[in-house]
C-alpha cells in the first residue's frame, strides 16, 4: 500500500498570471481502421447505428468552452483534427447540441446541414484520402440533458453550481461536434472559461495555473492519450481539489463541497485502489489518475478517463470498480458496445479479487452465492455477450455474469495463467480496440485450452450455464 502526500486547494486559484494560450500538439491517436463505401453517417455499431461516422479518423479535438452556471448558457469552438481515409465531398459529424453558428475546414467556409444527430458538413473543397484536414464548428445556446427512457440521464448536466459532462454511451454529441464511434480514439485539449471562483476540472492534465480574463477564468487541461468519446468528461463548479501523488503518478481528487464527499478519504483511498491495480494489471495507462465527487444526481459513478466522476461520496468497492475500469474500458476499449461486458464484467470482477486480499469473501464463494440461483430466475436471461441496447447496464446480464464468465475462465486456466492474462490483455491492447474473440484467443494461447464451449456457454447462450 502506498500513501499519497496530499495538498489541498480551495477554490479555483486566482492567480493574476498573463494568459498563456499555449496550444497543446495533438498526439496522433492509435489507428482506427475506417469502413470503405456506404453511407458515411453511422460507424455501423449494432447498437448504436447513428454514432460515429465513416470516411475520416479523428486525431485531436480542441475544446474551448465558455459556461456561465447562472444562465447555463454553453458558448463553444470545437476544433476537430482529423485525416481522411477516402475521397470526401462531405462528411457527417454527430451532433446535438446548441445552435451552430458557423463551420470552417481548413479556414474556408463550409455548408452544412443537421438532420436529428446528423451533421452534415460539405467543404468548400472535395477533402483527399490520406490527406489530414481541420474542422472548426462554432456554437452557442443551452445545450438539453439527454434523458433516454432506459439508459437514463447523461450528455451535459446541470448541477446547482455548474454542469458535468458524462457521455456513456453516446452523449458526447449533446455538448461538441464529434465522431462518436467508440472505436475513434483522439487526443484532446480542453479550454474552459467559467466565472471567477468556479473551478472546471476535465480529463487528463492541467496546463499551468488558471488564466484571469476581468471577471472571467480560463483553465486548460490536456490529455494526451487515446481516449473514446465517450469516456471524455468536463465538470464545472465549486470543488475542493486535492493534489496528491501515488508514486509518480499525479492523483487529483476534487470533491463538491456541499457534498457528502470526503476529499482526504477520496484521495487516499483512490491512492489505495490504483496502487494495488498496479500491481496485478501492470502500469497505470493514463499520465494522471484522480476522482471527482459531485452533486449531478445522474445516481451513478462514471469511469471517465483518468479521473472517475461519482455522484456523491462512493465506497471503497465503486473506487476500485471505476479505477479497474482505466486499464479494462479505457485503455483497451470495445469495438463496439456489444461487447459492454468487456468493460463491466472485469471491473465487477476486479471488485471481487479486491474483496477476496482485502478480508472480505472469496471470489468463488461470491461466484457461488449468484449461481445458486435457480435456472428459471430471470438472472439467467440475455446473453451477457450480446445483451441489446438497452440493456447494455443490466447488473445481472452484464456486470454479475460477465465477472462470473471471469471466474469461470480463472477455474478453468488455473491461477498463473488467468493473471497472466490479465497482465497480457491490458499491456497488448492499451489504447487500442478490442472484441471477444480478441480475449478468447489470448487466453487459448496462454492457456493451450479449448475454451471456445465455455465462452459459447457464458456469453453467447440465454439460460444457466452448466459447470463442467
Ligand atoms: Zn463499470
Amino acid at each position: 500500500m502506498m500513501h499519497a502526500m496530499t495538498r489541498r486547494q480551495r477554490g479555483a486559484a486566482a492567480i493574476g498570471l498573463a494568459c498563456a494560450m499555449a496550444m497543446f500538439a495533438g498526439v496522433p491517436a492509435t489507428a482506427h481502421a475506417a469502413t470503405a463505401g456506404g453511407s458515411p453517417a453511422g460507424a455501423g455499431d449494432p447498437y448504436f447505428p447513428l454514432a460515429g461516422n465513416q470516411g475520416y479518423d479523428v486525431a485531436h479535438y480542441d475544446l474551448d468552452l465558455d459556461f456561465t452556471p447562472a444562465t447555463h448558457v454553453l458558448n463553444g469552438q470545437a476544433t476537430i483534427s482529423a485525416e481522411a481515409k477516402k475521397d470526401l465531398t462531405r462528411f457527417n459529424l454527430d451532433y446535438s447540441g446548441p445552435a451552430i453558428s458557423r463551420i470552417t475546414v481548413d479556414g474556408r467556409d463550409a455548408t452544412y446541414s443537421q438532420d436529428g444527430q446528423e451533421l452534415t458538413v460539405v467543404p468548400a473543397k472535395r477533402l483527399k484520402s490520406g490527406h489530414d484536414f481541420t474542422v472548426k464548428v462554432w456554437y452557442g445556446g443551452v445545450p438539453v440533458t439527454i434523458d433516454d427512457p432506459t439508459l437514463g440521464i447523461y450528455g451535459w448536466i446541470y448541477t446547482d453550481d455548474g454542469a458535468v459532462g458524462l457521455n456513456e454511451p453516446d452523449g458526447a454529441r449533446n455538448w461538441y461536434p464529434v465522431n462518436d464511434d467508440i472505436g475513434d480514439k483522439a487526443t484532446y485539449t480542453f479550454r474552459i472559461t467559467t466565472p471567477n471562483g468556479v473551478n472546471a476540472l476535465a480529463n487528463g492534465e492541467q496546463q499551468g495555473p488558471p488564466c484571469v480574463n476581468g471577471d472571467r477564468t480560463t483553465v486548460t487541461w490536456n490529455e494526451r492519450k487515446p481516449m473514446s468519446s465517450y469516456l471524455s468528461m468536463v465538470a464545472i463548479g465549486k470543488f475542493d481539489v486535492t493534489n496528491g501523488r501515488i508514486g509518480n503518478l499525479a492523483n487529483v481528487t476534487a470533491v463538491d463541497p456541499t457534498s457528502d464527499g470526503d476529499g482526504a478519504v477520496l484521495q487516499s483511498t483512490t491512492a489505495e485502489a490504483i496502487a494495488w491495480e498496479q500491481q496485478k494489471f501492470g502500469r497505470y495507462p493514463f499520465d494522471s489518475a484522480g476522482g471527482i465527487v459531485d452533486k449531478s444526481g445522474v445516481e451513478y459513478a462514471l469511469e471517465t478517463q483518468g479521473r472517475p466522476v461519482y455522484d456523491g461520496m462512493p465506497d471503497t468497492d465503486t473506487i476500485v470498480h471505476e479505477n479497474a475500469h482505466q486499464w479494462f474500458g479505457d485503455a483497451v476499449t470495445p469495438k463496439t458496445w456489444r461487447d459492454i461486458w468487456l468493460n463491466e464484467g472485469f471491473a465487477t470482477y476486479v471488485e471481487w479479487m479486491w474483496d477476496e486480499e482485502h478480508g472480505g469473501p472469496t471470489a468463488q464463494s461470491v461466484f457461488d452465492k449468484y449461481y445458486a440461483k435457480p435456472a428459471g430466475d430471470k438472472f439467467w436471461k440475455l446473453k451477457t455477450g450480446d445483451p441489446g441496447r438497452d440493456e447494455i447496464f443490466s447488473g445481472s446480464a452484464v456486470y454479475y455474469r460477465g465477472a462470473m464468465t471471469l471466474h469461470q475462465l480463472r477455474t478453468t486456466m488455473g491461477d498463473r495463467d488467468f493473471f497472466t492474462l490479465l497482465r497480457t490483455w491490458t499491456e497488448k491492447y492499451r489504447y487500442r480496440n478490442v472484441e471477444t474473440k480478441d480475449l478468447l484467443d489470448l487466453a487459448q494461447s496462454i492457456s493451450h485450452k479449448n475454451l471456445k464451449p465455455l465462452f459459447d456457454a457464458w456469453l453467447y447462450t440465454e439460460g444457466k450455464p452448466a459447470i463442467p
